[in-house]
C-alpha cells in the first residue's frame, strides 16, 4: 500500500504553491501584515507642552518627582487639633487660622486647635481635622457650627466622637514619591494630564505622529464637487482613507489623483515620500494592464504584490519609495508604501488590517490598537473558501447584554451602502463553513460608524 500524503480536499491547503514569475505572492493576512510591519519601528521623539500632548505616544517613563499630596492637608474645612485631648467635649483654645495657600506657622499643643479650610496644611502638632459641622464655638450657642464666621473663635467644642488622623491628607499616602504612573507607549489621555500635572511636569516626550500620504489612483476618479463625466466616480479613498489615518493617530496629507500613468504616479509617489513617514495608495494593485501602483514592480522603488488570502481586500502592494539624498550629501532614504485596492470598501478594509497597526507602530503604541469582541451573528456569513471574510456587521447589546453582530450588508464582498451604520468587520474563518445566525463571531471593532 502506497502512503502518499494526500490533502483532505474538505481543508483547503494553508500553504499555497511558489508564485508564478509575474503572478502577485499568495499570502495568509497574518504574513501580509508581518511583512507590512517588517522594518518599522517608531518615530523620533520630540517633548512637547502637556497641553499639545493629548493623545500623543508617550516616548519616556514617567516617574512621580515629588508626592502626592506634597504635604499633609486638611480634607474638610474646620479645626485641626490634637485627638488625645479633643474627645469629651473639651473645650479647645483657637491659635490660628490658616487657609488654603498659606503657610502653617501655628503649633498645635495640648488643649488647643487651628481653624483649617481645605487644603491648607495642618500644623505641627495636630493629628486630626474636625469638621466645622460637629463642632460647637461661641457664635454658635448649644448648637453645632453651621457656617465658618469670617475671624476665627476664642474656642472650638468637639461635638461628637474623633478618629485620629481623619480628613488629614497625608504627604505621599496618594502617590509617593517615585511611583511610575506610565510606561513608554502609552497614550496620552486626559488622565495622565492630570496626574503629570499634579506631580509638575509641563512637557513631556512623545513620539512624533506619523504623517501619511494618502494617493487615489485611476482614470475614472473625479475630484470631490467635480461633476462626473460618463463613466467616471467621484474619488471615496482619498477622503476616506484620511479619515482613517486621524483615527489611527496619523497626519493625512492628500497626495491627491493620479492617472493610471506610471511617470505621472512615479513623480507623484517621489514628490510625496520626500516629506512624509507612509504613503498609502488605492487602486491600480491587482495585476491588470491599467494597474499602475503594481506596476512599480518594474521601477527603481521595488515593490512586493501580494494576493493576500481575505475577502474583500485581496491584492496588496508592498514597497519602499527611496527618496534622492539632498545637495547636502544627506544618504538615500526610504518611505514605506502600501498599495490597496481600489474598491473603497476593500480599501478601508485593508487600511484596517495593514495600515492602522502601521501607524500604530510607527506611534509607538504598545499594542497594535486592534479591539475584537465575540458576537452572536445575527445573519448568516459565508467566506469564500480558501479567504478570510471581513463582512461588515454593526454590534449592538440586545436586552440581556449579549453583544449581537448584524451584517449591514455586502458580505463578504464590496457595497459602499454596507458602510452604513457598521461599526465592525466579522471575521468569518477561511475553511468554508459558514457562520448560521446564533454562531459566535469573532467581530474587530472599527468606529467607522457611531
Ligand atoms: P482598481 O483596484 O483600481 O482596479 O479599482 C477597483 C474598483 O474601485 C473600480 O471600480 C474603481 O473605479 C474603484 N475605485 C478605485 N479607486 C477609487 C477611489 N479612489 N474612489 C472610488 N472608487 C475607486
Ligand atoms: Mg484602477
Amino acid at each position: 500500500m502506497t502512503t502518499t500524503a494526500r490533502l483532505d480536499p474538505a481543508v483547503p491547503e494553508r500553504f499555497p504553491p511558489p508564485p508564478a514569475p509575474g503572478q502577485p505572492t499568495s499570502v495568509l493576512p497574518e504574513e501580509a501584515l508581518a511583512r507590512v510591519l517588517r522594518g518599522l519601528g517608531p518615530l523620533p521623539a520630540h517633548e512637547v507642552p502637556l497641553c499639545d500632548a493629548l493623545d500623543g505616544v508617550l516616548a519616556e517613563e514617567v516617574v512621580a518627582g515629588v508626592p502626592l499630596p506634597g504635604f499633609d492637608n486638611a480634607a474638610m474645612d474646620g479645626y485641626a487639633v490634637r485627638a488625645a485631648d479633643a474627645d469629651g467635649g473639651r473645650r479647645l483654645r483657637v491659635v490660628g487660622d490658616v487657609r488654603a495657600g498659606e503657610v502653617a506657622f501655628v503649633h498645635v499643643g495640648r488643649g488647643e486647635a487651628c481653624r483649617v479650610m481645605t487644603g491648607a496644611p495642618v500644623p505641627e502638632g495636630a493629628d486630626t481635622v474636625v469638621p466645622f459641622e460637629v463642632t460647637r464655638t461661641p457664635e454658635s450657642g448649644d448648637a453645632c457650627a453651621r457656617a465658618l464666621t469670617e475671624l476665627p473663635p476664642a474656642w472650638v467644642e468637639v461635638t461628637g466622637p474623633v478618629t485620629r488622623g481623619r480628613h488629614v491628607r497625608r504627604t505621599g499616602e496618594d502617590v509617593p514619591t517615585g511611583q511610575v504612573l506610565a510606561l513608554p507607549g502609552t497614550v496620552v489621555r486626559p488622565s495622565e494630564i492630570a496626574l503629570f500635572s499634579a506631580v509638575g511636569r509641563h512637557t513631556v516626550r512623545v513620539t512624533r505622529p506619523p504623517v501619511v500620504a494618502v494617493l487615489s489612483t485611476g482614470d475614472e476618479l473625479a475630484r470631490p464637487g467635480e461633476p462626473l463625466e460618463p463613466g467616471t466616480v467621484h474619488d471615496v479613498n482619498g477622503p476616506a482613507l484620511a479619515a482613517l489615518v486621524r483615527r489611527a493617530g496619523g497626519i493625512p496629507v492628500l497626495g491627491g489623483l493620479v492617472r493610471d500613468r506610471s511617470l505621472a504616479l512615479v513623480d507623484r509617489l517621489e514628490a510625496l515620500a520626500g516629506s512624509v513617514d507612509l504613503v498609502v495608495t488605492s487602486g491600480g494593485a491587482s495585476g491588470g494592464v491599467a494597474d499602475v501602483v503594481a506596476g512599480l514592480a518594474g521601477s527603481r522603488h521595488a515593490v512586493d504584490t501580494l494576493s493576500v488570502r481575505m475577502r474583500p481586500g485581496k491584492p496588496l502592494v508592498l514597497g519602499r519609495i527611496r527618496v534622492p539624498g539632498g545637495s547636502g550629501g544627506s544618504v538615500e532614504r526610504s518611505v514605506p508604501l502600501v498599495g490597496l485596492p481600489g474598491n473603497p470598501v476593500a480599501a478601508m478594509v485593508a487600511f484596517e488590517v495593514f495600515v492602522a497597526p502601521a501607524i500604530a507602530r510607527l506611534r509607538g503604541l504598545q499594542h497594535d490598537g486592534v479591539h475584537v469582541v465575540e458576537a452572536l451573528a445575527a445573519d448568516e456569513l459565508r467566506s469564500t473558501p480558501g479567504r478570510v471574510c471581513f463582512a461588515r456587521v454593526r454590534v449592538t447589546r440586545d436586552g440581556g447584554g449579549q453583544l449581537v453582530a448584524a451584517s449591514t450588508g455586502g458580505g463578504c464582498g464590496h457595497g459602499t451602502g454596507s458602510l452604513l451604520g457598521t461599526n465592525g468587520l466579522a471575521m468569518v474563518p477561511d475553511d468554508g463553513v459558514a457562520v448560521l445566525p446564533g454562531d459566535l463571531v469573532r467581530v474587530r471593532m472599527t468606529g467607522w460608524s457611531a
